[in-house]
């Protein structure tokens, strides 16, 4: 993990061995502040069910596994709800089709430095074998195998041709990495000043997108020679709806207003040197529509069941609206919840404090406008391989 002072940027390590949500069960946790996650996935589960009638069901005498895996699952329970509902649509599927269900195995997959033990502590137990049909409905038990996949999702992660069905939520706008020509000063791209792709110069925001869809396209690359003939995906990213990338809607509120005001007071503050803010950036990029599809259709292996942008809502969950210190706390958490581990990396603990103290001051201060603007869209995608 990165170091307290340091001068190592975080465009220089390897993201993929660095990145994660904020692990554990504590305050600024993932497991924490991804209640708005969860609704925002429970409003579109409508969709999940539609791309899950589309799985093709094995009906031989003995087939293997029905295996599902969900992607950038991270350490809070929102995954874990999604597997188990997954497993029950499609048990429910073979019942209607009367044909005997096979057993079923759930992979979770994420960065190698993603918190799995919190994540496999959240696992319900498995019910014996011998009535792994009866308890299908069962709350608080688990009819499927499970496994943690420790990897990057924009390469391979699985055999050829096993999995049936993959899902994906809240996490391809994560990108492989931070283009370098943003953060070498010498480039037309240089994000001088800004710590987000929000407001930045075309230059900067071209290579955001060209980092997008590159990696975009590495991952379609590896789930199709992973996905069984027939087999589905549904995927979940932050989106735009703006046709102009430089203008990150809900994403760009979230890192682009009060956390880069907050790094601002830092660098006015002389605690941090204006360079050491230049050199971090936030690695996320939501997409358009037209950002997404143009890769899938490259890609030419999936055909689009449904592509649409989809209004999530706000990324807040608070029990008093009214209440400016608590939807301040609330933000400065959701931030720190995502973009945490990130910014100790590069600034270390101490600062990482007095960075998020200010982003909840700023945002408690504007409380009001917080609520009502920060608003998140996603990319709905449902892709079925023939
Ligand atoms: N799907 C979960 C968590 C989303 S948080 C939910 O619905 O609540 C986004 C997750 O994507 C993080 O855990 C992050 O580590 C993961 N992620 C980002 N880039 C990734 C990559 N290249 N490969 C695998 N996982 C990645």
């Amino acid at each position: 993990m990165g170091s307290k002072g340091d001068n190592v940027a975080v465009c220089n390590m390897k993201l993929e061995r660095l990145l994660s949500m904020k692990g554990g069960k504590g305050q600024d946790s993932y497991a924490n502040n991804s209640q708005a996650q969860a609704m925002h996935a429970r409003s579109m589960l409508h969709l999940l069910e539609e791309t899950l009638d589309n799985v093709h069901l094995n009906s031989s005498a003995s087939p293997p596994p029905f295996t599902a895996v969900d992607l950038g699952c991270s350490s809070g329970a929102n995954t874990v709800h999604i597997i188990d509902f997954i497993v029950k649509h499609i048990s429910k599927r073979f019942d209607l089709a009367g044909i005997d269900p096979p057993e079923f195995t759930a992979f979770f997959a994420d960065l190698p430095s993603n918190d799995f033990n919190t994540l496999f502590q959240l696992l319900p137990p498995l019910v014996s074998n011998s009535c792994m049909e009866e308890c299908l409905a069962a709350d608080g038990n688990r009819s499927y195998f499970v496994a943690g996949v420790p990897g990057s999702f924009y390469r391979r992660l699985f055999p050829a041709r096993t999995i049936d069905f993959f899902h994906s939520a809240f996490s391809l706008h994560w990108l492989s990495q931070v283009p370098e020509s943003v953060t070498d000063r010498r480039s037309a791209a240089y994000n001088r000043g800004r710590v987000f792709i929000h407001g930045a110069g075309e230059k900067m925001a071209t290579a955001y997108k060209r980092q997008f869809q590159a990696d975009l396209a590495e991952f379609l690359r590896a789930r199709a020679a992973e996905v069984k003939r027939g087999g589905s995906m549904f995927l979940v990213c932050l989106g735009r709806t703006s046709i102009d990338p430089t203008d990150q809607g809900g994403a760009g509120l979230l890192f682009g207003t009060h956390f880069q005001d907050a790094w601002d007071d830092l660098v006015r503050e002389g605690l941090v040197a204006a360079e050491k803010r230049d050199g971090f950036n936030i690695p996320v990029y939501a997409p358009s529509l037209q950002d997404f599809k143009e890769v899938v259709e490259a890609n030419g292996s999936f055909a689009i069941e449904k592509l649409v942008v989809y209004k999530g809502g706000s990324p807040l969950v608070v029990s008093e609206p009214d209440d400016a210190t608590e939807v301040g706390r609330a933000f400065a958490s959701s931030c720190r919840s995502v973009a945490g581990v990130l910014v100790e990396a590069h600034i270390g603990e101490e600062l990482s404090n007095e960075l998020f103290s200010r982003v909840e001051r700023r945002a408690t201060i504007h409380a009001k406008d917080v609520l009502v603007n920060l608003q998140f869209f996603h990319i709905v995608a449902s892709l079925s391989f023939t």
